[in-house]
């Protein structure tokens, strides 16, 4: 896809965009315009509703099961948070069937 720098700010987010920035937003990191973009993309695509979930499930396990999370689990949660953002895991635009 072309990139439209004076459509950038409205154009809806691929799944590949929202995974680079999705740790951050749930975070409560992100920047408000993105938080938004984000925000209306997991109410629209259900497969990153879902991995959303599931960054938001490990969060609360770690934070409920120890003062300090334990190195192990931190590696696999930063594991997981690069595999999204470098697109490893296997995306696809719901709307436009289009790889992101
Ligand atoms: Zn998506």
């Amino acid at each position: 896809m072309t990139r439209r720098p004076w459509l950038t700010r409205f154009r809806r987010l691929s799944c590949h965009e929202v995974a680079e920035v999705i740790q951050a937003f749930l975070d409560d990191e992100a920047d408000e315009l993105a938080a938004r973009r984000v925000a209306r993309h997991l109410k629209d695509c259900r497969r990153c509703g879902m991995e959303a979930a599931t960054y938001v499930e490990i969060k609360r396990s770690l934070s409920r099961r120890r003062p300090v999370p334990d190195p192990a689990s931190v590696q696999r949660l930063r594991a997981f948070g690069e595999m999204l953002a470098s697109g490893q895991i296997d995306v696809e635009d719901p709307e436009t069937g289009e790889r992101a």
